[in-house]
């Protein structure tokens, strides 16, 4: 999307100073090379990951709204003989108060497009009253009201829309997470699967179940048994590489998400979240154990394959005797 919006700027603005040539505007012979540089400059370190796509879209919509507000503020000096209209670039105003609202949070976006607003309304009124000549202003006026008033009527509607966009994403968020632990939940973990899935992506699936959990709420209650299960995603998700997802699967069952990993490293991994599960203290509770089915993802299987075979290696190792890392069997060989 980023890129798609650069390559527009950069042809508005190779087509703006075309229309212009030979007598170039003398703000926008810098100002719009200066303005596409800087476009093409934030997009190549948002490829290279250098900068996050928040920076770049801040970056680019504060470069964006300084060239508009200079230019609106130009076009009044000189304004030529007749003109009843402001100039082409204030079409693009509108594209500033949408996108706006995609960029920065609902109160965020309207306090700085309500900026951009009065900024605007204050050199077109000063400009109005100052420099234009008494003859035209009233040709003007009703230019400059409509471009005020429709983009008042662009920020309401946004700042409407922008809350309950808002709204939306936080309730879409919060259908994503486990309530009792914070972490992912089923939900989410079947949806990163499948977009995963989908991308023929190579990755590793964790399914483990706490041992004998139930005789920890037997022994001592169940509020101990909430405080272990927290515990347990809290220390999944430190451990986790980058990239990683833990999420709870029921219960007191756990998946953990993985970038496609070698034998050892998830060994690794897991013995260290098998270390410190020991190293708990609950009240009573000491240390607690819980038995691990792994799977990476052959080229062209089905997530539900994925998880089925951790969960048939999870199984194996509670049937020979719990708190142990079993690999699943089929194609292990393709894959580690
Ligand atoms: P195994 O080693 O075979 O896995 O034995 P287990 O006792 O862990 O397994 P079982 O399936 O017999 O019992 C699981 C227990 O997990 C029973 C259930 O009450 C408890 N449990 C499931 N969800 C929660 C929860 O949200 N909070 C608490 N405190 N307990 C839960
Ligand atoms: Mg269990
Ligand atoms: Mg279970």
């Amino acid at each position: 999307m980023f890129l798609l919006v650069v390559i527009i700027e950069v042809c508005a603005s190779l087509a703006a100073l075309w229309s212009q040539a030979p007598a170039f505007d003398t703000l926008d012979v810098w100002a719009l090379p200066l303005l596409s540089v800087t476009m093409l400059g934030v997009q190549l370190l948002l490829a290279r990951g250098v900068i996050r796509f928040e920076t770049a879209t801040s970056v680019a919509f504060l470069g964006a709204s300084l060239y508009l507000l200079l230019a609106l503020s130009h076009q009044f000096d000189p304004l030529p003989a007749g003109v009843r209209r402001l100039s082409e670039n204030t079409y693009w105003f509108a594209v500033l108060y949408t996108s706006i609202f995609y960029i920065y949070p609902p109160r965020r976006a309207v306090s700085r497009a309500l900026l951009i607003l009065g900024i605007s309304t204050v050199i077109c009124g000063g400009n109005l009253i100052l420099t234009v000549p008494a003859n035209m202003q009233l040709n003007l006026l009703s230019a400059t009201a409509q471009f005020l008033l429709s983009s008042s009527v662009l920020i309401l509607i946004q700042a409407t829309f922008g809350v309950q966009r808002a709204q939306l994403l936080a309730s879409r968020s919060a259908a994503l997470i486990d309530v009792l632990t914070g972490v992912a939940n089923r939900r989410a973990a079947e949806e990163r699967l499948r977009e995963l899935a989908g991308k023929r992506a190579t990755y590793t699936v964790v399914l483990f179940d706490l041992d004998h959990f139930k005789q920890i709420n037997d022994r001592h209650g169940h509020a101990t048994g909430d405080r272990v299960l927290r515990a347990v995603a809290q220390l999944s998700q430190d451990l986790l590489p980058q990239g990683g997802m833990v999420a709870r699967w029921g219960g007191e069952e756990f998946l953990l998400i993985l970038p496609a990993l070698g034998d050892t490293q998830v060994r690794k991994l897991l013995n260290n979240l098998r270390n410190e599960l020991r190293q708990q203290r609950h009240g009573e509770v000491v240390g607690v154990t819980a038995s691990f089915g792994v799977a990476s993802a052959a080229a062209g299987e089905s997530s539900d394959d994925v998880v089925a075979r951790a969960d048939e290696a999870m199984y194996s190792a509670k049937q020979q005797g719990r708190n142990d890392i079993r690999l699943a069997e089929w194609r292990r060989n393709t894959v580690y």
